[in-house]
């Protein structure tokens, strides 16, 4: 491997309170780097300023003028922590052999770094930061963000269990995945969707160095939301499903009804009414079912993924 160059991504919103220490623990690491992988001899910063209204800014300037490893990009207003990743993997892959994405308040560990550009070295093309606990959070993320992904997963979508965005991507992951041109975005739900040699190191998610959490309950609602709505189509086909349960309701309905005429325990049109409302109610959600899934055909469509990603040609 010729020499490589690796760009960690920081995307930060009013993270004046972490990212002057944030700067020096990452600039740190590139000695570390260094050691365990020679190849990969250069290392450098690109800071998302995701529309603070804090010192933010002022902070990645005044690093940049120190250290001209510190990049910086700065977006016009807020457009949310994804963008951010996103205008920074965008950014980075221009110069960068792998691009490193990591939150600002350092929960994730960055002395697994070096480990990572390891397992990119060995040939991985993604490598995923998984977390092997959630002491550190509250006990209402932790089962929320449990059940979400339980969830997620039952609706057919492909996650890697406790990660989040802490990742390596080399190169060619990156432009693959900015390939994938969605406006709604769940970026982890579709790494997994690019295929590539992939490898994980654990880690141990600590508390936020300081300042609070950029996610409150709204930003994250949203968030999950997003997750679904932008990955499966599944939640259309459970109308479908429901309908036609409904619709074989309403069978077992008419044998009831029958039943209980004969035995003369019914007031006059009660059979005919119960009938009926089993049967209109599962054709009209069926009904809803079937142009579901031709709403469904036209996101796939509108997305404009991808068809494959080739990995290899011998020629
Ligand atoms: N973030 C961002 N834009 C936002 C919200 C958050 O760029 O609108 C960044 C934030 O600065 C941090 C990362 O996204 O680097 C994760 O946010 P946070 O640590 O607050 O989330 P939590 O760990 O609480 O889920
Ligand atoms: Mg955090």
């Amino acid at each position: 491997m010729n020499t490589q160059k690796l760009t960690i991504v920081i995307p930060a919103y009013n993270e004046e309170a972490v990212l002057p220490s944030t700067i020096q623990r990452l600039l740190a690491i590139e000695d570390t780097v260094a050691a365990q992988s020679p190849a990969t001899a250069r290392l450098d910063l690109l800071i998302v300023d995701d529309g603070s209204t804090d010192r933010t800014w002022a902070i990645i300037e005044d690093a940049h003028r120190q250290n001209s490893r510190v990049r910086g990009l700065r977006f016009s207003r807020n457009f949310g922590h994804q963008a951010a990743l996103i205008a920074g993997m965008q950014a980075a892959v221009a110069t960068a052999d792998a691009v490193v994405t990591i939150d600002a308040d350092l929960q994730d560990d960055p002395d697994k770094i070096p480990e990572m550009v390891e397992r990119y070295a060995d040939g991985a093309d993604i490598v995923y930061g998984v977390r092997n606990n959630r002491d550190t959070d509250t006990w209402f993320k932790r089962t929320t963000a449990e059940g979400y992904y339980k969830v997620l997963r039952l609706l057919g979508v492909d996650l890697v269990p406790d990660h989040a965005d802490f990742r390596l991507m080399s190169r060619r992951a990156v432009t693959t995945f900015l390939a994938y041109p969605e406006r709604n975005i769940f970026i982890r739900g579709l790494i997994p969707k690019l295929g590539y040699p992939t490898a994980q190191v654990t880690y141990k998610r600590t508390p936020r160095l300081a300042g609070e959490s950029k996610y409150p309950l709204r930003k994250m609602l949203a968030f999950a939301w997003d997750g679904i709505t932008s990955l499966t189509i599944a939640p259309v086909r459970l109308i479908l499903l429901l309908g036609t349960l409904s619709c074989l309701l309403a069978i077992g309905m008419v044998t009831y009804a029958v039943v209980m005429k004969l035995l003369g325990l019914t007031v006059h049109g009660w059979s005919s009414l119960m009938v009926s409302l089993w049967f209109v109610g599962g054709v009209q959600m069926i009904s809803l079912g079937v142009i579901g899934e031709y709403i469904g055909k036209l996101m796939t469509e509108v997305k404009g993924r991808p068809r494959y990603t080739v990995q290899t040609v011998l020629d």
